[in-house]
């Protein structure tokens, strides 16, 4: 860790302060809405007005979203961009909706392009990798493209972000190939989208308990763990004051830093899947989609739960018929004793 760093800088929040409906003040003019189990967020422009959305959750985000927006800005009020770390299900989930409607800039990565515009799906994701249940029902989550062609803008390739004079943005990828992470220097303000999160969200019980714990990004969709583990350390090497991630919620000051930089140290590990089929090469893209994707990995998990269904069904057949036959025994000796 790097003191210097931190010692000039100036700290603005130490800690997440709840709002209402699932709304959180994270830092000066920085917003988290939590949908289900995705954050969306709102940032303010401390040096010229206006706001951004950074992420719009779920298809079903659509109304919280608006109410995020009368709750931080005003009510029916439009912001001046949306910011999208990438283009995951659960980070574009309202954005077709919203788009059309707010007729806005939409800035994304140029290497995440052909997912937000109709030409080409994510890999698969992968549910062997374990953890829990949320990865082990990744084989339901959507993969395939959307298409917001007229309203999508590359992010200009100096890290600036025209509506957001105050912030940058970084290339992250790993989780995607055109992942960014957004950061305001001034007081250490990250932003990590999947880069890394801060609930273990393979698991369905950490998701709902939102457990804060720095972990890798969601293992169930990182196809390339080696460049995420290079995102990894580029994000620690940045000594944020906080971390704020599209799953769970954010963490501070020196709690944040060593957890990031344990992360960094011990990617192998902490970070990322024993197993899984992208673990041992990682699936190839250029700038209009995947060019490589591994073999798929047999999931032993179904295997596991077909199994238990079996033994319970043939358990359940067994004892049904131990109690008809003693049952019927009973009554051939009522029977009997009554003639
Ligand atoms: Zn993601
Ligand atoms: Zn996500």
């Amino acid at each position: 860790m790097d003191k210097r760093i931190v010692d000039r800088r100036e700290v603005s929040a130490t800690e997440e302060r709840h709002i209402v409906n699932n709304i959180y003040a994270v830092a000066p003019g920085v917003w988290r809405m939590k949908d289900v189990f995705v954050n969306v967020f709102i940032i303010e422009s401390q040096q010229q007005p206006g706001y951004v959305l950074v992420d719009t959750g779920l298809k079903s985000s659509y109304a919280k979203i608006k109410n995020m927006i009368a709750e931080v800005m005003e009510p029916g009020g439009v912001p001046q961009a949306i910011v999208l770390t990438h283009g995951h299900f659960d980070h574009r989930g309202a954005l077709q909706q919203l788009a059309s409607e707010w007729r806005i800039p939409v800035y994304c990565h140029h290497m995440e392009v052909p997912y937000l515009t109709g030409k080409s799906s994510y890999p698969p994701p992968d549910p062997t990798v374990g953890g829990g249940m949320m990865a082990s029902m990744a084989f339901v989550y959507p993969s395939g493209p959307i298409d917001v062609q007229e309203h999508l803008r590359e992010l200009p390739e100096n890290g600036n972000i025209p509506e957001l004079p105050d912030w940058q943005w970084l290339h992250t990828p790993g989780h995607t190939p055109g992942h960014i992470s957004l950061f305001r220097e001034r007081d250490g303000v990250l932003i990590a989208g999947d880069a890394v999160v801060t609930t273990k969200q393979e698991s369905v019980f950490s998701v709902m308990s939102q457990k804060r714990v720095l972990s890798g990004p969601p293992k169930y969709f990182t196809p390339d763990w080696g460049t995420a583990a290079r995102s990894v350390r580029d994000l620690a090497a940045l000594e944020p004051n906080v971390i704020a991630s599209g799953h769970g919620s954010s963490m501070y000051g020196d709690e944040a830093r060593k957890a990031l930089h344990k992360m960094a140290r011990e990617f192998w590990h902490m970070g990322m899947p024993e197993r899984g089929r992208y673990v041992k090469e990682p699936a190839l893209f250029n700038d209009e989609g995947p060019t490589y994707v591994p073999p798929k990995l047999p999931n032993y998990f179904w295997v596991k739960v077909l199994a238990v269904t079996v033994i319970a069904v043939a358990g359940y057949v067994i004892v049904k018929k131990v109690n008809e036959d003693s049952l019927k025994k009973k009554l051939g000796k009522l029977w009997k004793r009554r003639f």
